[in-house]
């Protein structure tokens, strides 16, 4: 039986890793936050809390000294690192914060990995947005780097720290360049999951006008679930490497608001442009139960807040997976419109049981 230690096992990746792993065999030791603050929302939600080969820790990611107890009592075969601060937009609000707690937390891992468990594999959840995005191509593991945020900053260095550790110490550090992968676990306060929870709300009649910022941006999203086996797999391989994980599309926010409200049987016409751009209620799908006691053609059910804007914008991302596809076997297998499905169908049975 292997032993793992997924940090950050209480977001989205660390819940859906450690069913991956748990149904896999695995011990898995998950780390919280050391102040007893985590909500294990999502642990419940995939009935995991109280697994019998699930062992939740509070671990302090800023203190080498506990990372070196931690390696020194688990001495875990695999440590999949996703605990970060993993906002975008909250990183332009607290850059200080975000670089130095992404960065501090995987030197002490590695660090730790380094001095105690020379043969512990590693992964680091690195991210798209260690990428300029600034023109039309397909992002690989060769394109150069350029982050647009604090974030992907933090994420910059931490990439670059894992790689100096294989290729200084040798040990099995690998990088997951992770696109945005999203589920019904994703926090409300990424663009998918407020879109697709508002969708819902409107759907069951309540009076809400969803605000978003800029509507042309485009993402590469994928489903969660997919992207943790190939975090799996990534530390499977022969050799310490570095992956893109992406779906190979893209499509804009104000694809993804279409795409989610028709998964509520609600269909959408956009208007206006810039700030002034909106969305109304065309028509009622077929397939879906009445809502036209709920909601009334022409309604008013999107509108655009400058205020969601930011100061700069990682531009068009789509990335390349051909190398995880080839040496992994890996490919993103859920489309952006069963993505958005299976979201709101969670959406809309979480306002059924309030
Ligand atoms: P979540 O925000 O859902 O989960 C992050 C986890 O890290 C949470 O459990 C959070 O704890 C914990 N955490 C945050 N800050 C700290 C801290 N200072 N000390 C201890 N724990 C902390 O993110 P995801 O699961 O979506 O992402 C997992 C990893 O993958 C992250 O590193 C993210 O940056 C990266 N990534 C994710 C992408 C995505 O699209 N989802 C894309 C690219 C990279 P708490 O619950 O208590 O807040
Ligand atoms: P990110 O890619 O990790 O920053 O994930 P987000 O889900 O936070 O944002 C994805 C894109 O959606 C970004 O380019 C945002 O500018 C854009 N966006 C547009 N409106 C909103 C909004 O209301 N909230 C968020 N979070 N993003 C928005």
């Amino acid at each position: 039986m292997k032993t793992a230690v997924i940090t950050g096992v209480a977001g989205q990746d660390g819940a859906y890793l450690a069913r991956l792993l748990l149904d896999k065999g695995y011990q898995v030791h998950g780390t919280l936050r050391p102040d007893g603050s985590t909500d294990l929302w999502r642990l419940d939600s995939l009935g995991l809390r109280n697994h019998p080969h699930l062992h939740l820790l509070q671990h302090d990611l800023c203190s080498l000294a506990d990372s070196l107890a931690l390696m020194d009592r688990l001495q875990p075969q695999e440590v999949y690192h996703l605990a970060a601060q993993s906002s975008v937009a909250k990183s332009f609000e607290e850059p200080h914060a975000t670089v130095n707690g992404i960065q501090q937390a995987t030197l002490n891992l590695l660090e730790a990995i380094r001095q105690v468990t020379p043969t512990t594999r590693f992964f680091e959840a690195g991210t798209s947005e260690i990428f300029s995005h600034k023109d039309s191509a397909m992002y690989n593991e060769l394109t150069a780097l350029h982050p647009r945020s604090p974030y992907g900053l933090a994420k910059l260095s931490t990439y670059w720290t894992t790689v100096n550790y294989r290729e200084s110490f040798n040990v099995f550090g690998s990088v997951g360049i992770l696109f945005n992968h999203e589920s019904p676990l994703r926090d409300q306060r990424f663009v998918t999951r407020k879109i697709t929870s508002a969708a819902a709300c409107i759907a069951k009649g309540q009076e809400l006008v969803l605000e978003l910022g800029n509507l042309e941006v485009r993402r590469d999203w994928g489903f969660a679930a997919d992207y943790v086996e190939g975090m799996w797999r990534i530390l499977q391989a022969k050799q310490a490497d570095t992956f893109v994980l992406a779906t190979q599309n893209s499509q804009s926010v104000r694809d993804f608001v279409r795409l989610a409200f028709a998964s509520a049987g609600i269909g959408l016409a956009f208007q206006g442009c810039g700030e002034q751009e909106i969305a109304v209620v065309t028509d009622f799908l077929e397939g879906f139960p009445d809502l036209s006691s709920n909601l009334h053609t022409g309604q008013i059910v999107v509108r655009v807040n400058p205020g969601f804007y930011r100061p700069l914008e990682a531009g068009l991302a789509v990335g390349d997976a051909s190398k995880a596809k080839l040496q992994l076997g890996w490919q993103a297998t859920t489309k952006l419109q069963q993505l958005c499905q299976i979201m709101v169908e969670a959406d809309m049975a979480r306002l059924s049981r309030k």
